[in-house]
């Protein structure tokens, strides 16, 4: 099937009789007749729901449609993007051990990479995306157990080159962790260029309505932990009796680690309902991902014959540096979020209040257009020295492009500039 009848259709299929439509199962809990059925259950041995922090059929249909998108073998839903993040990477290394990372990430990631990995002793090497020397050098360093890149980052709009971070991060038998938020699977199938694992922050374009937080881990089934020397996954596993997940599950060790023993132990998983929110939000994924980049595309080429407006950075704009990146690895499509400089903060502020469609939030990637302004919201705690390094200049402003009719976002955008 084409990826927009998966949209719609994957992960569910009703029998006789069934609810068409994918339940809410609000049950911690299930029913069973025997106890023998419970252990084969715990024993991995049987398909089936035991207890919601595991698996929930509701979960379980979300998980098999975006599996299904990204051209994965499993996946896991989490409560948030960050719960996402957390589980990859610590499926893959421990105290002791060190990352790989793109400095072009989301502040979220950033500060857990920075901070509260580093106190549980893993140390992250950050290098900048186009630094091919950098990057070569740092994965080779002794201790590198997971490399990790965002599709189209946040916020700096960057395309990572996902073909040459692969390849790098193969050299040294680790695998590429792909953040594919922004880009969505609609745009860009990381998989298809080589990444080991893909995850997601389904609150924004996934969701798309800006209802419900959660996050997904897809795994790719190909990357070669025997290789790499994972004994975590090539040896047996004494807290889970003793399972080896390269052998029990093949085709998808690394969800199947990651929730049999990081939930487990953890517990950071989605509501039920956040999973069919979730759920109604990925039906329609293949029409707004297209109009959420029509839209922006043309609010990119208003904004930038604007002579009050310093730069834009859209990589679906041509003449845009990130535009032949986004051509290979995003069909050009560049999604929904625009940066752009007024020169400012007095006058992104002025330009801001005067927004009636576009509303100021401290979000993006949803239906409605919103916008923000870096540095006195997300990036407040930084000084100017900080701000200038993480490449938020002091009169940027982020738009997220909503699906509503451009020609009413461009009249709001020009009757705001108009009091800047
Ligand atoms: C928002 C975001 C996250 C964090 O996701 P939450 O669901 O807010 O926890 C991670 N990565 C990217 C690229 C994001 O935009």
């Amino acid at each position: 099937m084409k990826i927009n009848t998966k949209c719609v259709q994957s992960g569910y299929e009703p029998q006789n009789g069934e609810p068409r439509v994918v339940p809410v199962s609000m049950s911690t809990t299930f029913k069973y007749d025997s106890t023998q059925t419970v252990g084969d259950l715990f024993d991995l041995k049987a398909d089936g729901f035991f207890y919601t922090r595991l698996a929930n059929p509701t979960m379980a249909a979300v998980e098999k449609k975006i599996a299904d998108l990204e051209g994965g073998t499993a996946a896991m839903l989490t409560s948030s993007g960050q719960a996402a993040t957390t589980l990859s990477v610590l499926n893959l290394a421990s105290s002791g051990d060190k990352i790989v990372s793109s400095s072009e990430i989301y502040g979220g990631t950033y500060n857990l990479f920075n901070v509260t990995l580093k106190r549980m002793g893993i140390d992250c090497i950050f290098v900048d995306p186009d630094d091919t020397d950098g990057l070569e050098k740092a994965v080779k360093t002794k201790g590198v157990r997971a490399v990790f890149g965002e599709t189209l980052a946040n916020p700096a709009l960057k395309v990572l080159d996902i073909e040459k971070w692969a390849k790098t991060a193969h050299g040294a038998n680790v695998p590429l962790i792909v953040d594919n938020t922004f880009a969505t699977p609609v745009l860009c199938r990381p998989f298809e260029f080589g990444a080991d694992i893909v995850i997601h922050s389904t609150s924004k374009y996934m969701d798309g309505h800006a209802v419900s937080l959660g996050g997904v881990i897809v795994d790719g089934g190909r990357f070669d932990y025997k290789k790499g020397g994972f004994k975590q996954f090539t040896e047996p596993d004494e807290s889970y009796h003793g399972v080896v997940y390269t052998e029990s599950f093949k085709d998808a060790p690394f969800v199947t680690k990651a929730r049999v023993q990081l939930m487990r132990d953890l517990g950071s998983m989605i509501s039920p309902m956040n999973a069919f929110l979730l759920n109604l939000g990925l039906e329609t994924l293949h029409l707004r991902m297209p109009r959420h980049s029509e839209n922006a595309l043309e609010v990119a080429e208003f904004l930038k014959k604007d002579k009050r407006i310093l730069s834009v950075s859209y990589p679906g704009l041509q003449t845009d540096g990130q535009h032949a990146k986004c051509k290979k690895y995003m069909n050009g499509s560049g999604s929904g979020v625009i940066s752009f400089d007024v020169g400012d903060k007095e006058k992104a502020a002025r330009l801001m209040d005067s927004l009636q469609l576009a509303k100021i939030v401290v979000h993006v990637a949803d239906a409605r257009t919103g916008v923000l302004h870096p540095a006195s919201s997300t990036h407040r705690q930084l000084s100017d020295r900080e701000l200038a390094e993480a490449g938020i200049k002091p009169g940027m402003i982020r738009l997220s492009c909503g699906i509503e009719d451009k020609a009413d976002i461009i009249a709001d955008l020009k009757q705001a500039l108009d009091n800047m």
